[in-house]
């Protein structure tokens, strides 16, 4: 390509808020870096989404096309995963073939590489119809995409995930027990989940780039060791530009009771307890944190979903002062506020990236899919933190907890392991720095797209 040409890149994302959030912001980095405009190709969901939030257009040089599903709007998609994900491999493949077919028919839409998100893998097969490069999306931690592969394509022996008594060993990584793999990737679970992946292990030799919103020194030697099987490319931590400070937004906490709260309290002093979006936690699991939380005599912010198990009564009243209890909050900015001491999490991946920016010690309190991985290869290996301890049921006692708190919270080992979230904090911004390694690595895609060696 002559180096005046222009370099338009596609991004096919399944239409989730949780795909939508880092697809826009990879493309905001990639026409940072020269590229000249960015087509996202999405979900009739996301559209409805767009209008109904009144979304304002992003950036000028991206646009939006968008395919149905094959579900009307309002069928809950994560209620019924199988049925959305047959649909959108079936019906949403058929629509996203004739809309690719259509974009590129038009001649100024000459894609000069098509990003695919993991979900919607068969837009990869339909890229490399059309002749046009392929990169995969991955937005999970890097650790999960190795296990996936080496899994589905039994490198080097990959061990019988049936026995709970393996150990899976990757290079450079802490063995990881088999209930520290994503259920749905052991043979006993056959699944609408696995089988994306299976399928996306299938044409992953079409992909050239393998993209993560990781960054390479969270997750270093998983990274060298796909070098030689599937090379990936982080390019992260792709939080939003808020929490990097890009936006040069400073928090204002007024009119937001939660942060005016949090104004109140004494530096690192309160315990942050949120288990993400979709995991509800047991009643014994409630009790038990209620429990660790009263005896701590700390401070807490705890997000307690509106919907599930409640509080042990009388724990409101009894913690009134130095205990706020609310359904929802702007964790970003939860998580930047100085009095915020700790931060007790399911470790979803976007929770795990959020407090490494922000430089919060974790309690780690993983339940499933790639959570325990990363508990166990992020949190145990650079120290930020602890691990809660479990049995098979995956319910820390309240003794537990107390243990954690009084880890993280108190000296002398929370000196230690705030240090250990500020190095990180540290290294997460590196990475994003013109010469970091990940804003070197998306230089370099972009360089290669325009053919600048
Ligand atoms: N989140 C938030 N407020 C809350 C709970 C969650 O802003 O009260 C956001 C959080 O910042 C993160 C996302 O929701 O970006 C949760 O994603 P994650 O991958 O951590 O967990 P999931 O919900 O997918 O299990």
């Amino acid at each position: 390509m002559a180096n005046d040409e222009k370099v338009n890149v596609a991004i096919v994302s399944e239409g989730l808020q949780s795909h939508i959030n880092p697809t826009l912001r990879f493309a905001k980095r990639l026409l940072s870096k020269g590229v000249n405009s960015v087509t996202i190709i999405t979900t009739e969901v996301a559209r409805d989404r767009m209008l109904k939030n009144n979304t304002p257009n992003p950036h000028s040089q991206i646009q939006f096309e968008f395919f149905s599903d094959g579900l009307s709007i309002d069928f809950d998609r994560n209620k019924d995963m199988k049925t959305f994900v047959d649909s959108l491999h079936s019906v949403g493949t058929k629509n996203l073939s004739t809309l690719i077919t259509n974009l590129t028919k038009v001649q100024q839409n000459k894609y000069s590489c098509m990003i695919v998100d993991p979900l919607v893998y068969p837009a990869i097969d339909i890229a490399f119809d059309h002749g046009i490069p392929c990169a995969l999306f991955w937005l999970q931690p890097c650790v999960l995409f190795s296990l996936c592969y080496r899994y589905f394509n039994n490198i080097n022996s990959f061990p019988n995930l049936d026995d709970p008594n393996e150990k899976v060993i990757l290079p450079g990584l802490p063995a990881l027990d088999v209930s520290d793999v994503p259920s749905y990737m052991l043979p006993s679970a056959p699944s609408h989940l696995k089988q994306i992946l299976v399928n996306m292990c299938k044409v992953l030799d079409k992909v050239k780039w393998v993209f993560a919103i990781s960054f390479f020194e969270l997750e270093e030697e998983t990274v060298k060791s796909m070098d030689s099987l599937a090379p990936m490319y982080p390019i992260g931590p792709l939080v939003s530009e808020f929490m990097l400070g890009e936006e040069k937004e400073k928090i204002n906490s007024q009119g937001n009771s939660i942060l005016e709260w949090l104004d109140t309290r004494e530096s690192s002093s309160v315990i942050y307890i949120s288990f993400g979006t979709v995991i509800l936690l047991s009643q014994e699991q409630v009790d038990n944190i209620a429990l660790a939380l009263k005896k701590s005599e700390k401070s807490f912010l705890w997000v307690v979903k509106g919907y599930e198990n409640v509080l042990p009564q009388g724990f409101v009243e009894e913690t009134k002062g130095r205990g706020l209890v609310v359904t929802w909050c702007e964790q970003e900015k939860v998580l930047l506020h100085p009095s915020v001491g700790c931060f007790v999490t399911h470790c979803g991946w976007n929770s795990m990236l959020e407090t490494v920016v922000a430089g919060v010690p974790v309690i780690a309190y993983p339940k499933w899919l790639d959570q325990p991985a990363s508990a166990k290869v992020i949190v145990k290996k650079f120290g930020n933190g602890v691990v809660v301890n479990y049995g098979e049921d995956r319910v820390a006692s309240a003794e537990e907890m107390e243990r954690c708190i009084k880890e993280v919270m108190e000296a002398p080992s929370a000196g230690e392991i705030k240090q250990r979230a500020i190095e990180l904090k540290v290294a997460a911004k590196k990475a994003l720095e013109e010469n970091g390694s990940s804003g070197k690595n998306i230089s370099q895609f972009v360089n290669e797209l325009k053919n600048v060696p």
